[in-house]
Order: C-alpha cells, then structure tokens, then sequence
C-alpha cells in the first residue's frame, strides 16, 4: 500500500532529480523551446517539497493536490499548469483514503494524464510530455521499473517526431531531430516513483 509518505517522497524525488537534471532540460528547451524548462521546474518542484513540509497533509490525495496547486501557482511556463494539473486530478481522484494500493494509483494517474490531455489538447505522437506519460500510465499495472522504463523509451522516442503543440510546434519541421524536454522531465517524474518506493 501506498501511504502519504510514499507521495511526499515521490515529490522530494523529483525535486531533487529536477535539481539535478536542469541544465539538461534547460539545453533540450533551447532549439525546439526558450530555453527555460529546467529553470521552471527546478522553481516550481523547490516550492512543492517547502510546502509539502510545512503544511504536511496526511493523505495521499491531500499530498498531490498541494503539489498541483503549488505548480499551477509557481511555474509561469506551460508545464506549470500541465504537470500541475497532472497531480491535482490525480490527487483529486484518490479521494482521502490513508493509504491506497498501486492499482488504484495506476487507474487514478490515468485519470491525471487523461485532464492533461483535455486540457493542452496533445494526444501521443504530438512531440509532448504525454508521449512519456502514457506510455508510462500503460505500463504502470507492472509496476514502477516498467513504468520507468516506458516513459524513458517514450522520451527518447519524441526525436524524430515533429511538435504539433506547445512553443515548439512553432518551428514546424525544425523541431525534428531534438528530444522533447517535457517528455524528458516526464520521464524523471516516473522514474522518481522507483526512488520513493525503496
Ligand atoms: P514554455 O514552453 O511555456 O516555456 P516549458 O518550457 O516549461 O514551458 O515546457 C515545455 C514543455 O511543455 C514541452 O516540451 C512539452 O512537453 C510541454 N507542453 C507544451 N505544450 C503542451 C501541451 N499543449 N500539451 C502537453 N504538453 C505540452
Ligand atoms: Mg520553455
Ligand atoms: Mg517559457
């Protein structure tokens, strides 16, 4: 089972992977984007740990619904609504149990992704943080390694596709060639699951 020190240490994963993958994400951003992605996670997952811990909600749902708002509040970006709307919904999904099980949370981080969908109007193959989120959602049934493992291969997947949405989608054909740096942060987001599982 998973309980509300399970997600918080999901967060605090990511924050720290977030830290250290920025330049990274900053570098994939510039010649498809401006150059900014690391930075904006890097302040939106900063806020997320500091006020996961001074407002400490004990349940897993409370736990994600606190980090979507505080990324919708402090990312300015695309991705702060996105990412921020990914966790809130899920978050809102698992209700207030205390403890939830990793098949609930499969069917529920569906839930989070499906509102990203609707609400940025990607579907996979759009050269997005969705084409590391899904195949993420539909591998997560066996279990977090595999869900890791698909986001992963999704990211990297997004090179030769040409962006349909977001900042990139502006460059039309140039945008081929470089891996999307959503789908990148995505795939840190899911392989931050492992971390706080061990
Ligand atoms: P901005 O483009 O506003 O500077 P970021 O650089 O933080 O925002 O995030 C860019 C990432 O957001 C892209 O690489 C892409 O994965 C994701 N993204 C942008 N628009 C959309 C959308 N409509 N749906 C899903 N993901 C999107
Ligand atoms: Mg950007
Ligand atoms: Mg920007």
């Amino acid at each position: 089972m998973l309980d509300a020190d399970f997600f918080r240490r999901w967060m605090t994963a990511t924050a720290a992977s977030v830290a250290r993958e920025a330049g990274r994400l900053t570098d994939l951003d510039s010649p498809i984007g401006d150059a900014d992605h690391g930075a904006n996670l890097q302040r939106g997952f900063t806020a997320v740990t500091a006020t996961l811990e001074k407002e400490a909600p004990d349940t897993p749902g409370a736990v994600l619904v606190l980090a979507g708002r505080t990324l919708i509040s402090t990312v300015g970006g695309a991705s702060g609504p996105l990412y921020g709307t990914l966790l809130r919904r899920t978050g809102k999904a698992l209700g207030d149990a205390a403890e939830v099980s990793e098949e609930e949370f499969a069917v529920t981080l569906r839930t989070g992704v499906d509102a990203v969908m609707t609400l940025g109007g990607a579907a996979p193959g759009d050269k997005t943080m969705i084409d590391a989120l899904v195949p993420a959602v539909d591998a997560l049934p066996d279990g977090f390694a595999a869900a890791s493992a698909a986001a992963e291969e999704g990211a990297v997947a997004t090179t030769p596709l040409q962006a349909h949405k977001g900042r990139a989608s502006y460059l039309g054909e140039r945008s081929i060639g470089h891996q999307d740096p959503g789908a990148t942060s995505a795939s840190l987001l899911i392989a931050a699951l492992q971390e706080a599982a061990t």
